[in-house]
């Protein structure tokens, strides 16, 4: 709950207008007081700041059939700005120059596990060539977002460390790429992202409350509490992985025993396969065994499903979410996980608490995070103009 904060309340309420615009795609003047809880003056005046700066625009107003006027219609106007998205991966870095409607306008891959300053000099080389793409209009890019699996201080735009890619450890990743690149950088964690990414563009449109739970390499959560991404004080926030529920003795990349992650990993279901049948696979082949009804399979995505259940549901019970969206690798094309997921999440929640909880599986699939990284941008670059409004 937010109290007393003036600015922090601010800020917030522009993320609802934003929200709502997004969700709803149209809204007048009205619908926006309504659908935000918002009086009419506040909106009036967040709504003549993103008008002035091109963020929405207005559709005309159109005659009812009974004759009256109807008011007029706010859109956000796809062109009124853009974003560059990079996600940085151990097997290669993707990005992605978006609209405001997180349209993707052009889309780069580069496979490899790329080194520090290699990663730097890709970066520099893709957003420079985005502005060019952009043409005139690439005054409008609001700035560049940058998703990395690993400890990142948000603020400082310093990555503490990416366990599984070397040679990124103590990255000024912000400081650097501000050096090089006229528009701002924002940098932060897959995790984190994710959650950023669904908020602004994909399922969590309209939800304040919600966590997204990543389940790739390794597992962690991304929290948006009142329609911000929440993180922490310091480097990091939502590790889920590393909660230990006293399951098995396998040691974490932490260095610690009975973390959920060496139980509900990508990682995990391959070495807990391995052990049950000797044989080596991806956790990708693994799941095409069970698709196909496996019993062995089936198993080791069941354990997995029971732990992240218990991972969950103590997150349910503790954060009181309005919606769960489960991402990652190991869900995609993996309906039958994800239910068994959720009916751990359930078994392992107080019914008061998770009744109304939507749990479901992303859909921006594993582009979660970069969507974030381009959302962050949108976020970091609109909200500040609530807090020069004048109620
Ligand atoms: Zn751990």
């Amino acid at each position: 709950m937010i109290t007393g904060n003036y600015e922090v309340i601010k800020s917030v309420n522009i993320s609802l207008v934003l929200a709502a615009l997004r969700r709803h795609q149209e809204l007048s003047r009205a619908d926006l007081a309504r659908v935000t809880g918002l009086t009419t003056g506040t909106i009036t005046n967040i709504v003549n700041k993103l008008l002035e700066h091109g963020f929405v625009k207005e559709k005309g107003s159109v005659r009812s059939s009974s004759g009256g006027r109807k008011p007029i219609l706010l859109e956000l106007d796809a062109e009124g700005g853009y974003a560059v998205g990079i996600e940085i991966r151990p097997t290669g870095i993707k990005a992605i120059l978006v609209n405001l409607l997180a349209e993707p306008l052009v889309t780069l891959e580069k496979p490899g596990a790329f080194r520090y300053a290699q990663g730097l000099e890709l970066i520099t080389e893709v957003v420079e060539n985005f502005q060019q793409s952009l043409g005139p209009a690439r005054e409008k890019l609001l700035g560049i977002g940058v998703s990395v699996p690993g400890w990142v201080d948000f603020a400082m735009g310093k990555i503490h460390d990416l366990p599984n890619l070397p040679g990124w450890e103590n990255a000024y990743l912000k400081n650097d790429l501000a050096k090089t690149l006229s528009a701002p950088a924002f940098v932060d964690n897959d995790a984190n992202l994710a959650a950023q990414g669904e908020l602004w563009f994909g399922q969590g449109k309209g939800f304040g409350q919600l966590i997204y739970v990543l389940v790739d390499d390794g597992v962690g959560a991304g929290f948006v509490f009142n329609h911000q991404v929440y993180r922490g004080k310091g480097y990091s926030v939502g590790e889920l992985g590393h909660i230990s529920f006293g399951g098995g003795e396998d040691i974490c990349r932490c260095g610690k025993t009975g973390c959920l992650e060496t139980a509900a990993s990508g990682q995990a279901i391959e070495t807990k396969y391995q052990r049950l049948t000797g044989e080596t696979l991806t956790a990708e082949e693994i799941k095409q065994r069970l698709l196909a009804g496996e019993e062995q399979a089936r198993q080791v995505f069941h354990e997995a499903a029971d732990a992240l259940g218990r991972g969950i549901g103590a997150l349910i019970n503790l954060y009181g979410p309005e919606a769960i969206i489960l991402g990652g690798r190991v869900f995609r094309q993996n309906q039958d996980f994800a239910a068994l997921v959720k009916e751990a999440a359930l078994k392992y929640s107080l019914p008061v608490m998770s009744r109304d909880v939507c749990i479901g599986v992303s859909q921006l699939k594993e582009d979660s995070s970069i969507f974030g990284a381009a959302g962050v941008v949108f976020q970091s670059v609109l909200q500040p103009y609530s807090l020069h409004t004048s109620s």
